[in-house]
């Protein structure tokens, strides 16, 4: 008997270094790149929201945009559940007893499913993993956990359990703690035996869509059998190019026979090659040898179990070539993994990757017009803004020239407007001749003096309605409003009528009593005069040169302060009419004030939109980046 050389290290430590990691790690990174996508489309919807909730920034986001980006969040964490209960998936096919479930067992370093009986069930059984530290089962269409102590009870519950149909699927949940495989999220499918059903058309649509790899388990005792190669034709029917791993189990029964050995296993391989590569074409001839393994489940489940319990490997004696064929199920459990994991990182990330993409480059270019129309709205406010200040820049400096000229102008209207009485007063030289000779020797008597007054009484009259005409009849003040207000161009300012009518009768009134007073009192005088009939002719001459002289006077200072009054009146008007025009340029330049403000604030409110969507821009560009490296380093081809 040869001595047993020690199990080489990765037998008992495949966890460190399997390739089932590489699953495992993209898993994680790809979740997490989800989850940050998930986030970063949740903030985009709030900003997408909030920038179309502001009225003052209209048409900036749209309502389009806004629910756009609601599905595609929505859509996000749909995947992000899917992706978190993501596994690889392992379907092991063969015929009853080939050795199904021991190979199961045997990967699984214990007994983990009942064997030797027969397939206990014609149901699928799952082995998964399970944070708890006790096995419990579930059956289909049942929560309920059912504990499960040892692979007897186990086979005793299934064999009992008369609810379970054929085909239906049995979850048997397996402690991580006890087993490396199921911590790496892998789900090891047995199945009833391919030679005990004709439905294998519900199989493959319920159990082998979604796996990963697929394992046939042959009995190296016989040939393949028909019904074995009938369901992988009718699975790689369904699947493009499913990955198929063959084992040759029971290969320590060739040890009885080692003359015929190599051959055999010539036979065999032959025959799976041709079966892999030429029937169902899944596999390069190259690749093939890969593909298929001589075992012994049982040799392989036995020594690992021994060791498990700290006792030698085969507790007795070992059959020939033990280790050349635990070498070489090691060797397949290392392919399998391999496979599996890149595989199914392809199959179960690959599309997910992809929408990923997509809906960051969607979230992107939304993000990219949304700054292209914040962008082009504040350029616009930007440029209304500038004109809004020239204006009011404007406004000021007429406004200051104005007060300049205005003032000028009133002075030089004053002067005008008591001139021109003047010039009126005195412009008739046959009214300076009726009224200011004062021949007191030809007022004869009573009734001459009588006229004489009231021939001066109507001169005045006369003049009055020459200068109320001249005032305001002749349009003089409306004649040098344009000059005032031509200067604005503000529509606020030209749009009113801001000379008021200059028509204003109180002062005509008080000067019309003053002459009425005045003429009662002139009548008054010469009534006394008409009393007084003891005058002598020289004291009448006296009397009569001295009514003159006070009538002329009198009448005369009439005239005066009625043309003062009235430049006064033009003054005030003037001045009234200046105020109400700097009120109405105050309130323009206010509103254009205000108008600016808005201007602002709208700007930057603009900049604010802009600068976040370039942050959000930037966050998908980072995204994207990790998408990429994320397909850079699990999604390539296979070499
Ligand atoms: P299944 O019906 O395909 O699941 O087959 P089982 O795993 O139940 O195995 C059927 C019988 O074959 C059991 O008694 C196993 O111990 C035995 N068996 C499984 N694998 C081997 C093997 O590699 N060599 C030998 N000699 N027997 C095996």
């Amino acid at each position: 008997m040869a001595a047993v050389p020690p199990l080489r290290r990765t037998d008992s430590a495949r966890g460190e270094f399997s390739p089932l990691k590489r699953f495992v790690v993209a898993k994680k990174k790809i979740s997490d790149v989800f989850e940050q996508l998930l986030n970063y489309v949740k903030e985009t919807s709030e900003f997408v929201e909030e920038t179309n909730g502001n009225k003052a920034l209209q048409n900036i986001a749209s309502q389009d945009q806004k629910l756009e980006i609601q599905a595609y969040a929505d859509k996000l964490a749909v995947i992000k559940e899917v992706l978190a209960r993501r596994h690889m998936k392992v379907a092991f096919f063969g015929r009853t007893s080939n050795g199904k479930s021991t190979v199961v067992n045997a990967m699984l370093r214990d007994r983990v499913l009942p064997s030797g009986i027969g397939h206990t069930t014609n149901c699928f059984l799952s082995v998964e993993g399970t944070d708890e530290d006790k096995a419990y089962l579930k059956t289909e269409g049942s929560d309920e956990e059912k504990s499960i102590k040892t692979v007897n009870q186990l086979a005793h519950a299934l064999h009992m359990d008369e609810s379970l149909d054929a085909g239906c699927l049995v979850r048997v949940f397996w402690p991580k703690t006890k087993c490396a495989l199921l911590r790496d999220d892998l789900v090891l499918v047995d199945s009833p035996g391919t030679d005990v059903t004709s439905e294998l058309d519900s199989w493959i649509d319920k159990f082998c869509l979604d796996a990963d790899v697929f394992v046939l388990v042959a009995n190296s005792e016989s040939t393949l059998m028909n019904t074995e190669k009938h369901f992988f034709h009718k699975v790689n029917e369904r699947l493009s190019k499913p990955n198929i791993f063959i084992l040759n189990n029971r290969w320590d029964a060739s040890a009885n026979e080692p003359e015929y050995m190599e051959d055999v296993r010539k036979q065999h391989t032959d025959r799976c090659v041709n079966f892999l590569v030429e029937e169902l074409k899944v596999v390069d001839r190259d690749q093939a040898p890969n593909r298929i393994f001589f075992v012994s489940a049982k040799e392989v489940l036995n020594s690992r179990m021994q060791r498990a319990q700290g006792m030698p490997e085969s507790g007795g004696a070992l059959a020939e070539g033990f280790h050349e064929r635990l070498k070489e199920f090691q060797c397949f459990e290392r392919r399998f993994e391999e496979c599996i994991s890149q595989s199914a990182v392809k199959t179960k990330f690959e599309q997910h990757t992809i929408r990923a993409k997509l809906i960051t480059e969607k979230v992107k270019s939304i993000m990219d017009a949304i700054n292209i129309e914040a962008a082009e709205k504040r350029v616009a406010a930007l440029e209304d803004r500038e004109y809004q200040i020239d204006r009011l820049e404007f406004v000021k400096n007429q406004l200051r020239l104005l007060i300049d000229d205005i003032k000028a102008k009133i002075k030089a209207i004053s002067a005008d407007v008591e001139n021109k009485w003047t010039e009126a007063w005195t412009a008739s030289e046959q009214r300076k001749a009726r009224f200011f000779p004062i021949p007191s020797s030809t007022l004869v008597d009573l009734k001459d003096m009588w006229r004489w007054v009231e021939v001066r009484v109507e001169l005045i009259n006369d003049y009055m309605e020459t200068a109320d005409l001249l005032s305001h009849g002749d349009g003089y003040l409306e004649e040098r409003q344009p000059e005032i207000s031509v200067s604005y161009r503000t529509p606020a300012l030209s749009r009113n009528n801001l000379w008021p009518s200059s028509k204003n009768p109180e002062v005509w009134k008080a000067v019309g009593w003053k002459l009425i007073a005045l003429s009662s009192s002139l009548y008054g005088l010469l009534y006394l005069y008409e009393r007084l009939t003891w005058t002598t002719k020289a004291k009448e001459r006296t009397l009569k040169r001295q009514f003159v002289d006070y009538a002329t006077d009198r009448l005369q200072l009439i005239v005066n302060f009625t043309s003062a009054n009235c430049s006064h009146q033009v003054q005030q008007e003037m001045a009234a009419t200046f105020a109400r025009l700097c009120q109405q340029v105050d309130q323009t330049q206010k509103e254009l004030e205000a108008e600016i403000r808005q201007l602002t604030a709208k700007i930057d409110q603009l900049e604010t939109v802009q600068s976040h969507s370039k942050i959000l821009r930037h966050k998908a560009t980072d995204l994207e980046k990790q998408l990429e490296a994320f397909t850079y380093e699990y999604l390539q081809p296979q070499q």
